[in-house]
C-alpha cells in the first residue's frame, strides 16, 4: 500500500515536487491508526510538516482508510513530533523543534509556500491527454554533449521536417531525470504552435484512458480519437502492461505510423528491453530512430543549474546564489536533472524560510541527502598546491618559490591552510613541502586564513569550494 501511496503522491503533486520532497520519504511503521514516516534530514521533515502533511494524510487515507494520523520523524534520530490528525481533530501548532526555530527567525520572507513550484497542471480528461507543462520547452532545455542528438531529433520531429519516416517513431531512452519528459513536452509545445494536433500521454494515462473507455463502451471512440491526430507522444512506455492494453498500444502506433502520423515515445530502457511488450511491438518501436540520452557531465549540470536559478530569480528577485555555491551544487549532485531541480527548490526553501542568504553551509545542509556518499579520499599536498595554483592563475612553482607578491602569497597561504586541515601532516612537514619553509611560517598562514575566512564570506565560500573539489 505504501508504494501506492507514493505513486499517488507523485501523480498528484507532479514529478518535480515529488522528487524534491517525497522521494526519500519512507514508511517506518503503522501503529493502530498512526502511520509513522521518516525522512533523512530535519529540514525535509519540517518542510513536509509545514506544507504537505495534510496532503500526505489525505492521500494515505485514500489507500488505507484506517489511517487517522501521520507522524514524520528523522531517520536515525529520536522520536517524531507534531503529528497531523484526520480532519475534525485540531492540529497542534509548532512551538518547538526546527520548524519553530526557522519560523522564529528575525525576518521571515513571506513567500515560503509559493516559493516551490507547485504541482504541475492537473491531469486532464481521459481523451485529451495530459496537459503540457508550460515550463518544459525547447527554450528551457539546455543542450550538451550527452543530449545533443536527442535534442536535434526532437526539434526535427517537432518541425515535421522532410524525411519523416526515418524518425518514426522517435524513441528516446535514458535513466531517470535526464530530460526525456522535458524533450517530449518541448516537442508537444512546438508542434502545437505550428497548428498540429498533438496528444501527450503518460503510459499510465494511456492505460487509464483505455480501460475507462472500455468500461463506458467508448473504446472505439477512444481509438478513433487517438488515430485522428498528427502527433502522439507517449511517455514512460516501460509501464505499459496488460495483454489487451499492449495489443491496443501496438495497433495504435501501427495505425498512426502507417498513416504517416508521427509517434514519439520515451522510456527508461531501449526497445529491446521492454519485456512486457510483444516482440512485434518492440520491433516496431525500434524501427524508427532510437536515441539514448547520456548522463549529465559537469559542464551540463552547471548550465542547467544556472538556467534554473535564473528562472527562479525572476519570481524571487531576492533569491541569490553565488557562483561558488552553484559550482558546489553542480559538482555535488551528479545523478540527474531532477536532483538538480530538487536542489534549487531546497535552496530556495531554505532562503525563504530563514530569510537569510544561501551560504555554502546552508547549501550543504539543504542538499545533504541528495548527495551521493563517497569514500573520503586521501588528499596529497601536491594536489592541493596544483589545484589552488590553477584556481588563482599562478603556477605550482610560484607557490613553492620565494616570491612575495600578493598574487602569490594569498594562494600560497590558502594552500598551506588546506594542507593543514585536509591532511595529517605536521606543520614542519608542510613547511618542508612548501619549498622548505619554517613551521612558524605555516602556522602564520593557517591562522591568517582562518581569521580571514571568519571575516570574509566570499573567501570562506571559495575555500570551502576548494576543499570539496579536493575531497571529491
Ligand atoms: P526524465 O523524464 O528523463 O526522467 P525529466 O525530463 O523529467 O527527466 O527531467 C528532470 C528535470 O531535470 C526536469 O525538471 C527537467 O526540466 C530538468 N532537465 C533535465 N535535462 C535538462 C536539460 N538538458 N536542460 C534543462 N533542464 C533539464
Ligand atoms: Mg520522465
Amino acid at each position: 500500500a505504501w508504494a501506492r501511496v507514493k505513486r499517488r503522491l507523485r501523480a498528484e503533486l507532479g514529478e518535480d515536487v515529488y522528487a524534491s520532497w517525497f522521494a526519500r520519504l519512507e514508511l517506518e511503521a503503522v501503529d493502530g491508526g498512526t502511520a509513522r514516516l521518516t525522512v533523512p534530514t530535519r529540514f525535509l521533515k519540517s518542510w513536509i510538516e509545514s506544507h504537505y502533511l495534510d496532503r500526505v494524510l489525505t492521500t494515505f487515507r485514500a489507500e488505507v482508510e484506517a489511517i487517522a494520523r501521520i507522524e514524520v520523524g528523522v531517520r536515525g534520530t529520536g522520536a517524531p513530533t507534531r503529528p497531523v490528525t484526520a480532519p475534525g481533530a485540531s492540529r497542534p501548532s509548532p512551538t518547538s523543534g526546527p520548524l519553530a526555530r526557522l519560523q522564529a527567525s528575525p525576518q521571515p520572507t513571506p513567500v515560503a509556500v509559493a516559493a516551490v513550484p507547485e504541482a504541475r497542471p492537473a491531469e486532464g480528461g481521459d481523451l485529451n491527454g495530459t496537459p503540457l507543462d508550460a515550463r518544459l520547452t525547447f527554450a528551457s532545455f539546455v543542450v550538451g554533449r550527452s543530449n545533443a542528438l536527442a535534442h536535434a531529433a526532437a526539434e526535427r520531429v517537432a518541425r515535421h521536417e522532410g524525411e519523416g519516416a526515418l524518425y518514426n517513431p522517435l524513441y528516446l531512452h535514458a535513466g531517470v531525470g535526464l530530460g526525456k519528459t522535458h524533450l517530449l513536452h518541448g516537442i508537444g509545445h512546438a508542434a502545437r504552435e505550428s497548428g498540429r494536433r498533438v496528444i501527450y500521454l503518460t503510459a499510465d494515462r494511456f492505460m487509464y484512458g483505455f480501460v475507462n473507455a472500455l468500461k463506458t463502451q467508448n473504446a472505439l471512440a477512444y481509438k478513433e480519437r487517438l488515430r485522428g491526430i498528427d502527433l502522439l507522444i507517449l511517455d514512460d512506455v516501460q509501464f505499459i502492461q496488460g495483454k489487451s492494453i499492449q495489443a491496443e498500444f501496438g495497433h495504435t502506433i501501427n495505425a498512426l505510423i502507417d498513416a504517416g502520423r508521427q509517434v514519439v515515445v520515451a522510456s527508461d530502457r531501449p526497445p529491446t528491453e521492454l519485456e512486457a511488450l510483444d516482440e512485434r511491438v518492440r520491433s516496431r518501436l525500434a524501427g524508427g530512430l532510437v536515441v539514448e540520452i547520456g548522463t549529465l557531465d559537469e559542464a551540463l549540470r552547471v548550465s542547467i543549474l544556472t538556467a534554473r536559478l535564473q528562472a527562479v530569480r525572476t519570481a524571487h528577485p531576492t533569491f541569490e546564489v553565488s557562483p561558488t555555491v552553484a559550482a558546489y551544487v553542480a559538482r555535488a549532485i551528479t545523478a540527474n536533472g531532477r536532483d538538480l531541480e530538487g536542489a534549487v527548490n531546497r535552496l530556495l526553501a531554505h532562503a525563504t524560510l530563514t530569510g537569510t542568504a544561501v551560504t555554502m553551509e546552508t547549501a550543504e545542509t539543504a542538499i545533504r541527502d541528495l548527495v551521493k556518499n563517497r569514500e573520503p579520499k586521501r588528499i596529497k599536498i601536491e594536489d592541493i598546491q596544483k589545484l589552488v595554483a590553477s584556481r588563482y592563475n599562478v603556477s605550482r612553482s610560484d607557490i613553492l618559490s620565494e616570491r612575495r607578491t600578493a598574487a602569490v602569497v594569498k594562494p600560497r597561504q590558502i594552500a598551506m591552510y588546506l594542507s593543514k586541515v585536509l591532511t595529517l601532516r605536521s606543520l614542519p612537514e608542510i613547511g618542508r613541502r612548501f619549498g622548505g619553509r619554517d613551521h612558524t611560517t605555516v602556522l602564520h598562514a593557517v591562522r591568517k586564513i582562518e581569521k580571514q575566512i571568519g571575516e570574509d564570506a566570499v573567501l570562506g565560500d571559495e575555500v570551502e569550494l576548494l576543499k570539496r573539489m579536493l575531497q571529491d
